[in-house]
């Protein structure tokens, strides 16, 4: 049997979605890779990761006139691969689209260093899960192989990117609560970004 081609770039709501990489180190409890295989159609399970070269070949079959932004998404935590994201992010700009990575947040810890300064003038928002309110919560929901310490270094990570210029939005979905919502409200203002509350949609 002919084994399924990878997908390292896809069409999602009109922009362009890069899977660079499977790996994460939470395990929430939301999360889409629990129930299922891809996004709108699209396996994004791995049978390897791709190099920069092979995303920038994939991701620039799908780019059109009409195309506005590269997204760094995946089914995994796209930080994982920084160097290639960032290589990607660079061909991203050089086509003038705009570059978002979405993230837990955690870069700077998986990758034992300070990732921030790489982000700096190649991805234009920073989307952090910010998922909670508090420590416990988020442990709570996101399982993450950092136990307590996530949280901090989650809030830190966006505060850092705020701060280097970084257009940097937290989301957290309503289902929290009003109180939770008012919470994340004042973590994000101390970090420096942007609150977004997303509505709760129940998929499955
Ligand atoms: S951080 Fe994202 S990829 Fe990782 S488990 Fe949570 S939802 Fe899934």
């Amino acid at each position: 049997m002919k084994k399924r081609d990878d997908v390292y770039a896809y069409l999602y709501g009109g922009n362009v979605y890069i899977n660079l990489t499977n790996r994460c180190c939470n395990n929430c409890e939301f999360c889409l890779r629990n129930t299922g295989d891809g996004v709108g159609g699209s396996v994004l399970w791995l049978n390897r990761e791709p190099t920069a070269e092979e995303t920038v070949a994939a991701a620039g079959k799908l780019i059109t006139p009409e195309t506005k932004e590269m997204v760094f998404c995946g089914y995994g935590e796209p930080t994982y691969r920084v160097d290639e994201m960032v290589e990607v992010a660079k061909f991203a700009h050089s086509k003038g689209l705009k570059t978002r990575l979405n993230t837990n947040g955690l870069g700077s810890r998986i990758n034992g260093c300070d990732i921030t300064d790489k982000l700096v003038g190649n991805i234009d928002t920073v989307s952090v899960s910010l998922n909670e309110a508090n420590a416990q919560a988020y442990d709570r929901v996101c399982h993450s192989i950092y136990g307590a310490d996530a949280f901090e270094e989650m809030k830190k990570f966006a505060a850092a990117c705020s701060a280097k210029g970084i257009n940097t939005v937290m989301s957290v979905v309503d289902i929290i609560g009003e109180d939770a919502v008012k919470e994340c409200e004042k973590i994000a203002k101390k970090c420096g970004a942007k609150l977004r509350v997303r509505r709760y949609e129940k998929k499955w």
